[in-house]
Formats: C-alpha cells, structure tokens, sequence
C-alpha cells in the first residue's frame, strides 16, 4: 500500500477555526434569534475596486480576440506588472529592486509555504509566538519539526514570544537560527517594526548567515510615516531578506487571487558541499517547474491597483479599514480593555478582561454580545489571555458590535 507523508499526522487537528465554528453553530442552534456579528477572520468584505474590475473586463474582451488572446503567460508574471509593482512598490521607497526579482504567485499563502522547497532541511527555524499559522504548519508538513509538546509547540522550532512586555516585538536570538519569520504589520498583533528593529533583524542575519522571511501582506495599512514598507528599507536587507507581499488585503483580492514574492539576485545560500547558490536561481527553476503563472486577467486586475483611480480607490478601501479599527480600538478602550494594534494595521489585539482565558472570553463574548472574535491562544501559546478583533466588516457591523460590547462590559 502507497504510505502517507507521515509529517501530515503531526499536525494540531485544525484547531482554531473549526473550534471557533463549532462554539458559533452550537450557540445559533440554541439560540436561533440572536444576531452574531463575526469578527473573527482576517477576510475582507468591500468589493473590489472599479479600476481592477474595468481591468479585468477589458481582458477578458482580450481574450476573446485571436489578436490579444493569451495562452501560457511567463511563470514569473508579465513584465508590464513587475516593472510596475518595482516602480511603486520598492524603487519610489528608496529600494533597490529589480522588476526581476519580483515573482508573481497567486497568494502569499502558498509562497510562504512553498519557499521552503528550496532550503535544505537541517535549518533552525524561528518563528514568533503568537503567529499566522501557516509558517509553523508548512515546516511541520515538509518534516522540519519534532512532535508536538502539551504546551503546543513544535519540537525543533524556536519560539519567539511577542507579548505587552516586549511591546509585541521579538527580542533578537542569542542563538543562532538560520530561518525567521518576521511579519509586519503583523497578523494576529496588529503590531508593527520600527526602522531600528528591523535594522537589529537584519544585522543578526547576516551576522550569523540567516534568511528573514519578511511578510508584508498588510504593509498597505501603514499610515505612520516613519514606519517601514518593506525590509528592503532596511540597509543590507538585499543579502539576507525575502519579501512577500499579496493584493488580498489592500485591494480586496481574497478571492480574486494575486501576490508576489520578492527573491533579489544577490541572496545566497549553501549547498551540503559547502558551496554559494544563488536562491533566486533555485525559487525561478521551482517556479518554473511547478507553477504555471496567474492568469492574465487577473494581473491586468492587478496592474490597476498601480493606476491613478486605482490608487485612490484602494487608499480608500483601506481608510475605510482602518477607521473601523480606529472605532474597534476606542470603544473597546472605552469599555475598559486594554487593546493593541489597529492603527497601522486591520487587527486588534486586546487583553482578556478579570484573567480570563482566550477562550473563556471568546464564548463570554459570544453569549453576552453575540459576538465572535479569534481566542489569541489560537495563534499560539504566547497569545493565551489575548484576543484577536478583525477590522474587516461593515461599518454597521463594527458599530452594532461595539454597542453591544460597551453595553455589557463598561
Ligand atoms: N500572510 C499573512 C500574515 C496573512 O494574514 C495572510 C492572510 O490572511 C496571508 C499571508 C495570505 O495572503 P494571500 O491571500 O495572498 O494568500
């Protein structure tokens, strides 16, 4: 009989998400007249911007003409969107980018787990605690874990605990790791990077050889100025860091689907025989061989988030979010919880009231207020006594909420 990759049977049981749906269908079942407001996930709900739309129709018109149809696009994405994306996204910030270190993905999700194909599997590997699951889960499955322990951390992974204490950044290692998983602004904190820590980052890695792997998919929702857009920023960043960035949450494209991932040319690993190989060399030859390209009318929608209406429409989009957190995080102040993030970011992170457990107060909130948030233990061990509010919902929603919130609580 053909045998399983056992790693699969390692995993924590899809824990969070399911559980969460399995409180919410019981409480509806028992309670069929209750309005429940979710939340709790980090999807978006405004549609899609006019300019991608128009985009996209206008290729579809491409499509249907022998003269503009198109077959099999470049893996890598077409060069019209990758100048644009280096343009916009890295050159006008002061980053040294080539249009050629851009590969176009359709999600940040798949590039954060596929990335690992090209690294070997005797890495030390870094992540923060809590943490956007899917680094931790894509490393047990490709094998590069232990088990995992009551504590509910992977044997052989480094923990970096991010909490109030240290202002939801992660203190640098003493040891030596060769992989981290830095996101900012980050998912589940909200919580976001000053210049000088991600200048600490990357001294560290290339002190010690190490590759960050830098999520930017919220970096839309920065709004300070002295903030960092990509670690590209960051002096050195070029030798030792691999961006990846998405259209999911700035311009709505959740199911529309697009990302890209940024490898630059330079950035250099080692083989088992000890010597240099390019990672820009092996992530092309991964993609080539395994990937066929997003479609082209989806990176013409993609394209017109780079357009003048474009830009003005997806600034709104996220305004639109932001103020949702700007209420989420004043009303929730209001009704005396201490809350975190959401000012450059579409997450609030608060502390459980009266040292209640995430998910004691997951379900005191549900029954009381009706409403769902995400148990912050779900992200992690760290992430115990904290709770994740999403600012991705209508502003009715948010303001119904938070009514019924500061009517329980305060
Ligand atoms: N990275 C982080 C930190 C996320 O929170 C998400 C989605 O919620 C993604 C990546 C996934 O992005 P995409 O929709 O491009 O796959």
């Amino acid at each position: 009989m053909a045998t399983v990759n056992d790693n699969y049977l390692k995993l924590k049981a899809g824990y969070l998400f399911p559980e969460i749906a399995r409180r919410v269908n019981a409480f509806i079942e028992a309670n069929p007249e209750a309005q429940v407001i979710r939340l709790g996930i980090g999807d978006v709900t405004e549609p899609l911007p006019q300019a991608c739309r128009d985009a996209m129709i206008k290729a579809v018109e491409d499509m249907g003409d022998r003269s503009s149809f198109k077959g099999y696009g470049p893996e890598q994405g077409y060069a019209w969107l990758r100048e644009k994306i280096a343009a916009h996204d890295f050159q006008a910030r002061g980053c040294d980018i080539d249009a050629s270190e851009i590969f176009i993905s359709d999600g940040s999700k798949c590039d954060c787990g596929n990335i690992l194909d090209i690294f070997g599997d005797d890495n030390i590997i870094a992540v923060t605690d809590p943490v956007y699951p899917v680094y931790v889960d894509t490393n047990v499955m490709a094998g590069h874990t232990g088990d995992i322990n009551e504590k509910g951390e992977y044997e052989g992974l480094v923990y970096l605990p991010v909490t109030a204490e240290n202002n939801f950044t992660a203190e640098i290692p003493t040891q030596k790791v060769d992989l981290i998983y830095l996101c900012f602004p980050n998912n589940p904190t909200g919580a976001t990077a000053t210049k000088e820590h991600l200048k600490a980052w990357v001294d560290y890695a290339r002190a010690n050889g190490s590759i960050i792997f830098f999520d930017a998919a919220y970096e839309a929702f920065i709004t300070d100025p002295s903030l960092p857009h990509s670690i590209y920023e960051i002096e050195g960043a070029k030798e030792c860091a691999i961006e990846f960035r998405s259209f999911s949450k700035n311009a709505g494209f959740t199911g529309t689907r697009c990302a890209l991932t940024v490898v630059p040319k330079n950035l250099i690993g080692k083989s088992k025989d000890g010597s240099n190989v390019e990672l820009w060399k092996l992530w092309n030859r991964r993609q080539s061989t395994k990937f066929n390209g997003v479609s082209y009318i989806v990176q013409r929608g993609a394209e017109a988030v780079y357009s003048e209406e474009g830009q003005a429409q997806t600034k709104a989009l996220i305004s639109f979010y932001l103020e949702n957190a700007k209420i989420i995080r004043e009303k929730l102040t209001e009704a005396g919880l201490a809350v975190y993030g959401g000012e450059n970011a579409p997450y609030v992170w608060v502390k459980t009231s009266a040292g209640l457990t995430s998910w004691d107060f997951f379900d005191k909130l549900l029954q009381t207020c009706n409403v769902v948030g995400t148990p912050g233990s779900g992200f992690g061990a760290a992430g115990e006594g904290y709770f994740r509010i999403s600012a991705f919902n209508s502003r009715d929603n948010v303001n119904e909420a938070m009514r019924r919130i500061l009517d329980k609580f305060k």
